[in-house]
Order: C-alpha cells, then structure tokens, then sequence
C-alpha cells in the first residue's frame, strides 16, 4: 500500500465511511421488515428509501416519527429533520428509528405528506415502480435553507442543469463556426 501520509488518510477515511454505511444500513433493520414496500440504500446524496415493491398512488408509505416537541424549544435545536406540524408543535424527526427521515428531497416528487391527527403520513402521489426512490418536496423553506446551497441533485434539477449545459456547448459552437 502506498505509504505517503495523504494516502494512508484517504484509505482510512474511506475505511471509516464504509463502516458507518453498514452501521446505518444495518441497525434500522428491525423496522424494515420484509413486508414493508420500501428498503434503505445508496442514493445520490448518500441514502434513501427505495421501493421493494409496486405502490399504488394514493397509498400509505410511512410515519415520519419523532419525538414532539413544543414549537418554542424546535426554534432552539438546529437539526434538518424538524417538522413543523402546526402553530404549536414540531416532531424532530432526528432519531435514526424514523427511517423517514432517509426519503430524500424532489422538485419532482412521487410522495407527499399530510398531516393528521399530529402525526406525519407520507404517501403515494403517483405509482411507483420497485427499485424507484421514494421522494417528496421538502417545501420552499428547507429547499432555500439546506438544498439550494449545495444544488438539488433531484432528476428534475439535474435535467435541467444538463440542458442549459447543452444549450451553452451549442451556442457555443455556433459562435465559433
Ligand atoms: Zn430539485
């Protein structure tokens, strides 16, 4: 192996983010059970829910879950996964048991949440095929704060960046000729 210090980091780096890949990937295990329509996997930016089996729109995913707390203290806490619910209460949904909190950010999205009863019920807007990543928006608020920063990496988004890139190249080369 190569012995130059930035090399031995970078393998050790790599070493270290695989295993919390496989701690993450294994300890929600007990609640996604086999009978459960979506898995935890790699996604693009890192994880995601991933669909196991067909979803019919309109269906019932997933609770995202977490403790709650009253809106007064969330203002307090600084972490992505509180979710406001109304005037009063929030749910942090921060807990790595909430295995909602994995369901990545879409401008294009085939989920949505609704909120009833004080509780946060993700489900279908369209059909949704096994092996599709399960997404939702975020809302404008969370997409200015912690998306936008970093550039969505949602197909809709990247479709987009990959059109005016084309659009560029060509103007480009009408220039040139
Ligand atoms: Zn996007």
């Amino acid at each position: 192996m190569c012995k130059t210090r930035g090399c031995a980091f970078a393998a050790r780096r790599a070493l270290s983010y695989e295993k919390t890949n496989v701690e993450l990937i294994l300890s929600p295990m007990p609640l996604v059970s086999s009978r459960r329509p979506y898995r935890l996997a790699r996604s693009r930016t890192g994880l995601g829910l991933f669909a196991t089996k067909p979803i019919a729109k309109g269906d019932f995913i997933i609770k995202y879950w977490g403790p709650r707390l009253p809106n007064k203290i969330a203002d307090e806490i600084d972490n992505r996964y509180l979710f406001e619910i109304n005037k009063r209460w929030t749910i942090d949904g921060s807990p790595r048991r909430n295995i909602a909190r994995y369901i990545n950010h879409s401008c294009r999205p085939n989920a949505e949440t609704d909120i009833i009863k004080g509780e946060i019920l993700i489900s279908a807007i369209k059909n949704i095929e096994p092996g599709d990543e399960i997404t939702y928006d975020y809302g404008k608020d969370h997409f200015n704060g912690f998306i936008k920063p970093k550039g969505c990496q949602c197909d809709k988004c990247r479709e987009k960046r990959r059109s005016a890139r084309d659009g560029a190249r060509t103007a480009a080369k009408r220039r040139k000729r």
